[in-house]
């Protein structure tokens, strides 16, 4: 077959029939266990201005420095989302979301764009599910965010994987905690890799998460910024852990792990899966006490984590985990002649009144091309009309599974599907 002459972007995928079942298991299966944590889904648009994104995540992060897709219309910016804890924050000030009382548990599921380099496990446009906890400074907000996301994996039986914990502190332990960590890194300066050197100056803490080799020797002696913290991080970071032992949740503490985005105060982690290959991270999130007020709201602690839903997949696949269950139809009615294609049509509705999914040939095909395809639908049963069933009021009733026959009424056919 020739080129097709449109395709999609490069690192964006469509999402076929043939798939989807296994987005609807997951997304079914994350909006009722969210029911049972009483988190609420909030949905926001898939655009948001500039500089919302960039303010709320940082100019000098990754994501807003190369990976934002951009566009100005009029005296309007335009970013496609490359995440959704600046716009649920966004959504929170601007509809004062703290009005109606209480902590907001919000969750959300939808598609981010990002422009990095696609690879397995990496996209262009890629879904996150995620949560966020709004208005407390509670460690035991922190336990369960993690605790949900940690919930949603061992349901779908994803076993295999590490969560990762750290404290990044308070803006002035960190502060201190930078000072250190670029005295230790400046005699080096020239032999980091290039990406560090970029990240010196503006965005330090970054140079711990280098997968860069050069760097490794220059991590592995740096100052630890656990050694840094305040009494006050150091008790909510300590309650954290208490918490998730206490719920039973194995962790490993990682003091060189710090999050992308420059929002995160406080506690940090992510869940990687060694089935991932380059891109190990499932999920990550963090407390981002500071966002609320920086994009203009009220002082409002915060916690939340967002989850890659392809690479849950590629994981599944890896485990060989099937989610969702296959295509099938109850009723598949097979048509000859114009009269029974018309008393298909009528029956088509008189079944799904009843809550029976049914379909019929809508291509005037013969009866084994019509067959062939009940089976291809995964019919459970067909039911077999032309002209001379129309006249008796008989139909051959098939059993597709048990390849029996019966010729039967209408209404015959009815109590046997019930
Ligand atoms: P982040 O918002 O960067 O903390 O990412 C949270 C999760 O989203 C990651 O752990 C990944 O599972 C997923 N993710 C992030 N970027 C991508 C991408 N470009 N393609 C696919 N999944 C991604």
């Amino acid at each position: 077959m020739a080129q097709p002459k449109y395709t999609t972007h490069h690192g964006m995928v469509d999402i076929l029939p043939d798939e989807i079942r296994k987005w609807h298991f997951l997304e079914d299966l994350i909006r009722t266990e969210a029911e049972k944590f009483n988190f609420e889904e909030i949905r926001t648009p898939i655009m948001e201005q500039t500089e919302l994104i960039v303010r709320g995540l940082g100019q000098m992060t990754d994501i807003v420095s190369k990976e934002i897709f951009s566009f100005s219309r009029g005296e309007d910016n335009y970013v496609l989302r490359p995440e959704l804890t600046a716009p649920v924050v966004r959504a929170y000030v601007e509809n004062r979301l703290d009005q109606r009382g209480g902590s907001q548990k919000l969750y959300y599921i939808g598609p981010m764009f990002r422009a990095e380099r696609p690879q397995k496990g990496r996209q262009r446009q890629f879904h996150q599910f995620g949560l966020e906890i709004m208005g407390s400074s509670d460690a035991i907000a922190d336990a369960e965010v993690i605790a949900f996301m940690i919930h949603i994996y061992r349901k779908i039986g994803i076993k295999n994987t590490t969560l990762k914990l750290n404290s990044i502190g308070d803006p002035e332990s960190r502060e201190k905690y930078k000072a250190a960590l670029k005295a230790h890194l400046k005699p080096n300066f020239e032999k980091l890799s290039e990406v560090s050197q970029k990240r010196f100056e503006n965005n330090p803490l970054r140079i711990l998460d280098s997968k860069e080799e050069e760097d490794r020797p220059f991590i592995e002696t740096a100052p630890l910024l656990t050694n840094y913290l305040s009494e006050t991080s150091v008790n909510h970071y300590t309650k954290v852990k208490e918490y998730l032992g206490d719920l039973g949740i194995p962790f490993v503490e990682d003091p060189y792990l710090v999050r992308g985005m420059d929002y995160y105060t406080e506690t940090a982690f992510e869940l990687i899966s060694p089935d991932l290959g380059a891109q190990d991270a499932l999920a990550g999130g963090g407390r981002y006490d500071l966002l609320v007020e920086e994009i203009g709201g009220m002082p409002t602690p915060a916690v939340g984590f967002a989850a890659g839903m392809e690479r849950l997949f590629i994981a599944c696949e890896e485990m060989g985990i099937h989610l969702g269950s296959e295509k099938k139809v109850d009723v598949y009615i097979v048509t000859l002649g114009d009269a029974a294609r018309k008393w298909g049509l009528l029956q088509l509705s008189a079944l799904r009144e009843k809550g029976i999914s049914a379909t019929m040939d809508y291509m005037g095909r013969s009866m084994k091309a019509q067959m062939k395809d009940a089976n291809r639908e995964n019919a459970r049963f067909a039911i077999i009309v032309g002209e001379n069933e129309l006249k008796e009021g008989k139909f051959t009733f098939r059993d597709m599974v048990k390849s029996e026959e019966m010729l039967l009424s209408f209404k015959e056919i009815l109590n046997v599907l019930f």
